[in-house]
């Protein structure tokens, strides 16, 4: 009798033991359907050493499998990659899994999928319900679910415009193949230095082994060009090669670029999609006729079936850090993936990690790097703007001097950035009357006035409230004042010094679709914008030529609350908007606002002593024992009930064990302490280089129990201290 483990997509469960039928056969990687009490599940048949299972059961009471997919098996590096991923980040396999597993419809074999799309006929009286409906559609369709997500309106909205007619049915097939690109397409002519370094990664793909490599190289100066023929090598190796980038807004300017050099636009993957694209990009993937797949962090588990390259770009960016579910670094297991599938890994840079750069001096990882920008392109020059003296107008936020410079920039015909890491109108909104302020009841948090949305928004839990007319406190009417600012009072601002300049705002809040980021590239690049105010969703990627003044409203923003990477990220954050100046042929200019010109992180910038920054923090680094010179683990008791998560955490907190090299510190309330309802307390482990912290936490928490209703997390290798 034949007996297989399977792990099953149900987190909360172990491994389960099956029966395989007479005539049927399933080996490890198997993508199989098995019963569970009354229901039906897909897993992965795993082999039972790796996958040990603590509920084993006699071969009387197994169950049958119910059916194996007729898919590519989930192969062998992938589920090593998750078993190693489950046992670093202390997460359950099965959760792992999921990610791999990533569109439950992609099992489903049906080649068709019924979706919907506006008609273009609109009924003369519309509800307001379903004129937004239709207006947010536009173009786009989707499954009803889908659209009612677009659209911001219930299922029901959709179902009642299908029902008169403005939105119809259509069949889509999930199976029609991808173009291939085609790595002759249009390659550029490189540089010296960037064929010297193409060439080592070309090689590497050729060779088909592990070699983890930092692509070091300002901005502009061509890394994405360069990895390109990395990806040009792969594809007439008929390999497949994955992208990562660090955020979905990044995607679009990527899929043309990619499309410039290689004629067609990669697969694209990310939580924007719709389900009948996961469904056809998935088993193209697993198919490998998917030769190029772009997409954010959970684009890293997917079955590739012969993956020859991975590319992380912008491999500094903490947003590669999941914040939920499997704590994992998408970059860390970028490396790690590529090591069990044995192919080349890039992660590339202008601003390295400390981590990154680390390996590199510990010879893990080679580097390369490219020398300056492509072409005439210099590199801007920075300059701080001292806020204690060049002050702004009381109730201003722009210096003088910098509202000069936008001056003169605009009389030149250019483009100027504002960048503000803040989104919304003002951070905070109080009573003038009796110093109300406006908390989310759900969390730790101000709620943020949004004023091109007429609302009041926390930014942890989405609670929304309309700004309220008098102080709910006081009663005093008209009393609510905004304090500080955010991009929308920057760009009122603005509008008020200029009024003729054409102003963007660029966050989450207004490019929230490709097609907006697409939109905004357009406008930015036919000159139909002269100021754009935006938060770190500026920073990146975009080459704008006429683009050639770059503010940074408030420097000091990044310092505060100064976690360990505080220095670093403010650091690698103003280098990166400040790269978007001067791309082109006219010579950039960075003005940055401060209080403290004289900070390490400001003067470094000032001075372009790039090198100097990152020994001065490597070194305070290693003399705290912090990361990468010690390890971290963070974890996290939350509760509704403050009582439970204390007492629970305090339990925790005493059964610490005793070990060498290794301190806890806590519990305390978590600096948010209330996230989305829920109390929070924080332990912190900190612990040697060469301590196996997973071990020790794993058998720490497992002597432990706690109700329910307690969540206990943890987070190894945080990057958020909140
Ligand atoms: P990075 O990724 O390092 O910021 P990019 O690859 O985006 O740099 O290059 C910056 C700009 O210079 C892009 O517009 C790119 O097309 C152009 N560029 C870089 N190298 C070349 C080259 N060898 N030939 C033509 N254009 C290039
Ligand atoms: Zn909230």
């Amino acid at each position: 009798m034949s007996r297989v483990r399977v792990l099953t997509l149900n987190a909360a469960l172990g491994p389960l033991d099956y029966r395989v039928p007479y005539g049927m056969s399933a080996e490890p990687g198997s993508i199989v359907l098995v019963p569970l009490g009354p229901r039906q599940l897909a897993g992965v048949v795993w082999e039972p050493e790796r996958m040990p299972s603590d509920a084993e059961v006699g071969d009387n009471r197994l169950r049958n499998l119910v059916g194996v997919y007729d898919l590519p098996p989930i192969a062998d590096p992938l589920r090593r990659l998750i078993e190693w991923t489950a046992d670093y980040y202390l997460a359950p396999p099965a959760a792992v899994l999921r990610m791999a597993l990533a569109s439950a419809s992609a099992l489903d074999d049906r080649r068709t999928a019924i979706e919907y799309r506006a008609t273009g006929v609109v009924p003369d009286r519309l509800t307001p319900q379903r004129a937004q409906a239709l207006e947010r559609i536009g173009e786009r369709q989707g499954l009803v679910r889908e659209l009612a997500t677009i659209a911001d309106v219930s299922d029901g909205v959709i179902r009642g415009l299908v029902k008169i007619g403005a939105i119809e049915a259509v069949e889509v097939s999930v199976d029609d193949p991808y173009p291939l690109p085609d790595p002759e397409h249009a390659p550029p002519h490189l540089s010296e230095a960037q064929t010297a370094v193409a060439n080592v990664l070309v090689n590497d793909v050729d060779a088909r082994v592990f070699a983890p490599t930092l692509l070091d190289g300002v901005t502009g100066s061509g890394k994405t060009e360069v990895y390109f023929e990395a990806v040009a090598q792969a594809l007439r190796q008929g390999g497949q090669t994955l992208v990562l980038l660090p955020e979905i807004a990044l995607t679009e300017p990527f899929l043309r670029r990619f499309e410039g050099r290689f004629g067609h636009t990669p697969v694209a993957w990310h939580s924007g999609l719709r389900q009948s694209q996961r469904r056809r990009a998935w088993r193209a993937i697993a198919s490998g006729e998917a030769k190029v797949t772009v997409g954010a962090r959970s684009a890293l588990f997917l079955p590739y079936r012969d993956l020859q390259l991975i590319v992380v770009d912008e491999a500094h960016e903490t947003s590669f850090k999941q914040e939920d579910g499997v704590h994992y670094h998408a970059r860390d297991v970028a490396v790690m993936r590529a090591r069990f599938e044995g192919c080349p890994v890039v992660l590339a840079s202008a601003t390295p990690a400390i981590e990154t750069r680390q390996q590199v001096t510990l010879g893990n990882y080679r580097e390369l790097k490219l020398p300056g920008r492509y072409g005439v392109a210099q590199m801007p020059e920075i300059a701080a703007i001292d806020l204690t003296e060049d002050r702004p107008e009381r109730g201003h936020w722009l210096a003088p001097t910098l509202v000069t410079a936008i001056e003169e920039t605009l009389s030149r015909g250019e483009q100027a950035l504002l960048f503000l890491n803040r989104r919304g109108y003002a951070p905070l909104t109080l009573c003038r009357h009796c110093g109300h302020r406006f908390q989310c009841p759900n969390c730790t948090a101000w709620m943020v006035e949004h004023r091109l949305l007429a609302r009041l928004q926390c930014h942890h839990c989405g609670h929304v409230m309309a700004p309220p007319k008098k102080c709910p406190e006081c009663g005093e009417e008209d009393s609510l004042v905004a304090c500080g600012p955010g991009v929308e009072r920057i760009a009122d601002e603005v509008a008020e010094l200029f009024p003729e300049a054409r102003r963007a705002i660029v966050t989450s809040d207004t490019l929230w679709s490709p097609a907006k980021a697409a939109e905004f590239v357009g406008r930015m690049e036919a000159g139909d914008i002269d100021i754009v105010v935006g938060t770190q969703l500026v920073t990146k990627g975009y080459h704008f030529p006429n683009l050639t003044l770059v503010g940074v409203v408030d420097a000091d923003l990044g310092l505060q609350g100064g976690d360990l990477r505080a220095a670093e990220r403010s650091f690698q954050q103003i280098m990166q908007v400040a790269g978007r100046a001067g791309r082109g042929t006219k010579p950039g200019r960075v003005l940055v606002q401060t209080h403290d010109p004289s900070a390490p992180v400001i003067a470094a910038l000032i001075a372009a002593d790039v090198e100097g920054f990152y020994e001065a923090e490597t070194e305070s680094r290693r003399d705290a024992g912090a990361p990468p010179f010690g390890r971290l683990a963070a974890i996290i008791v939350s509760s509704e009930d403050q009582r439970e998560a204390t007492d629970v955490a305090q339990r925790i907190g005493k059964a610490a064990p005793k070990v060498e090299g290794m301190e806890v510190f806590g519990p305390a309330p978590a600096p948010l302490a209330m996230l989305r309802g829920r109390h929070r307390m924080r332990l912190l482990v900190h612990a040697r280089r060469a301590l196996d912290v997973q071990d020790v936490i794993r058998s720490w928490l497992g002597s432990q129990e706690w109700p329910r209703s307690v969540r206990v997390a943890v987070d190894v290798d945080p990057y958020s201290f909140v």
